[in-house]
């Protein structure tokens, strides 16, 4: 696998690329692929909203309510387990990796997104991480909130129909039925709702550099992010 020397200074830096963007435009795979050449760490910050909601609908706790959320998430550990592939989610050390992409999970996170106080803790667990070592991170608020000193911003789009057909084809290829009107829908409901909250909610920082990616394979996407990068 290719390396890319990002600094040629003797000591190695910490770097921090950020890439934010809606659901479906690629960014996990990018990022996988950016951070494998680049021979960083890959961040996913979305898997964390989504352990936080796993644990609270196993615990039965009122989703609608911020401060229970907070509390639980102090309660928690989030940890990733590199694999030769990406990561693996641990739970409370309990491997969630498939149970935090159900279709369930995926529709309650927006709770644990919404809430400020839950916000405020995944931002400080995410920075913590980011101190310590070199990470691509993706998610919805990392330019813009978690690193605005990133090294790099990206903002990865892509429209809407071929967003909705990625997932038709990730979740097909995963062995599920998928009706693609619903998921459409699905789609639709979430943007809206990661556009509109008022914390932390999906935005193009000022300084990102907007890559769209439709028509784009991943190896595609990466390259253009790496050109950025060089
Ligand atoms: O990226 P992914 O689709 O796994 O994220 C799941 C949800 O978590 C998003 O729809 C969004 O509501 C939330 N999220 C967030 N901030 C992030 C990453 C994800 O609010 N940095």
């Amino acid at each position: 696998m290719q390396r890319v020397n990002v600094t040629a200074s003797a000591k190695p830096e910490i770097i921090v690329i950020a890439i934010d963007g809606p659901a479906g435009a690629g960014k996990s795979t990018v990022a996988k692929a950016l951070a494998q050449k680049l021979g960083i760490s890959y961040l996913d910050t979305g898997a964390m909203y989504r352990a936080l909601t796993l644990k609270a609908m196993r615990a039965k706790v009122n989703l609608e309510d911020g401060a229970q959320l907070a509390q639980l998430a102090q309660r928690t550990k989030i940890e990733f387990k590199p694999t030769g592939q990406g990561l693996n989610i641990l739970l409370d050390g309990e491997d969630v990796s498939e149970d935090i992409r159900s279709p369930e999970v995926t529709n309650n996170t927006f709770y644990s997104a919404r809430a400020p106080e839950v916000r405020e803790i995944m931002v400080k667990w995410q920075r913590e991480i980011g101190q310590k070592q070199s990470v691509v991170a993706e998610g919805r608020d990392i330019g813009t909130v978690v690193f605005p000193n990133a090294t790099k911003k990206f903002y990865l789009d892509a429209n809407f129909e071929e967003r909705a057909q990625r997932r038709v084809k990730e979740l097909r290829e995963k062995g599920k039925n998928v009706d693609e009107k619903e998921l459409q829908k699905e789609l639709g409901d979430r943007d809206q709702k990661d556009f509109s909250r008022k914390v932390g909610p999906l935005k193009k920082a000022d300084d990102a550099i907007v890559i769209d990616s439709s028509g784009n394979t991943v190896d595609q996407t990466a390259e253009i992010l790496l050109d950025y990068l060089r």
